[in-house]
């Protein structure tokens, strides 16, 4: 799943406007030429990094996209899957769609398990898809591993833009509010938040 990743330079000065146009021109760029979006963010665990991923994959809405990732694997090969996979899935649903050649199995693509614009696994579907626009071979600033999210798919695409465009704006309040009055602010704004998230208010 390694792609490569380009090596952007993120300039959290810009204005509003200039930072929009320059994460526009980052994203088109990686999608042109094939490469992975970087997040600013360096899981130092892989708890970490597993919360981080749970966050992403959750905030994907497939819904009017053409299962893209389904027809065509982005990295020009199958759709490689564990031994194990292979063998729950060939167990369940026969070997048509599957290949194995040595140790190495995969998914024939374009997926044969994509019908109608549907997955027709999907509660069994690979450890790949169900991940899928995350990529682990992302690398960022300093060359450490970073979050990274496949340019070809649209929802990782507006999931960049969103990301950087509130980290800008978290920013901004932060140097504008001064370190301190940033903390402050933020904790406050927690505790009134904080009983509930613990179940401490009653429901109504
Ligand atoms: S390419 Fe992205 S948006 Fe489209 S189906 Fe795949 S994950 Fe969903
Ligand atoms: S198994 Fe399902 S989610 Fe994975 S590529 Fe095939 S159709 Fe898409």
């Amino acid at each position: 799943m390694v792609q490569d990743s380009m090596r952007f330079e993120i300039d959290w000065t810009l204005d509003q406007v200039q930072f929009r146009a320059s994460i526009r021109k980052m994203i088109k760029q990686a999608r042109a030429s094939g490469k992975v979006l970087t997040l600013p963010l360096f899981p130092l665990t892989g708890d970490g990094a597993l919360e981080l991923i749970t966050i992403i994959t959750s905030q994907v809405r497939c819904g009017g996209c053409d299962a893209l990732c389904c027809k065509s694997n982005p990295h020009g090969s199958d759709l490689s899957l564990l031994p194990s996979e292979y063998r729950r899935l060939k167990e369940k649903y026969g070997d048509a769609h599957l290949q194995a050649t040595g140790e190495e199995y995969w998914i024939k693509m374009p997926c044969g398990f994509l019908q109608g614009g549907q997955c027709t696994i999907y509660p069994d579907r690979p450890l790949a898809c169900f991940l899928y626009p995350f990529n682990p071979g992302g690398e960022g600033e300093g060359g450490r591993m970073a979050i990274a999210l496949e340019s070809r798919c649209p929802e990782a695409r507006r999931i960049t833009r969103d990301f950087y465009m509130t980290s800008w704006r978290l920013r901004k309040l932060y140097t504008s509010l001064g370190n301190e009055d940033f903390v402050k602010i933020l904790a406050g704004e927690l505790e009134k938040v904080m009983p509930s998230m613990q179940g401490g208010e009653k429901d109504a």
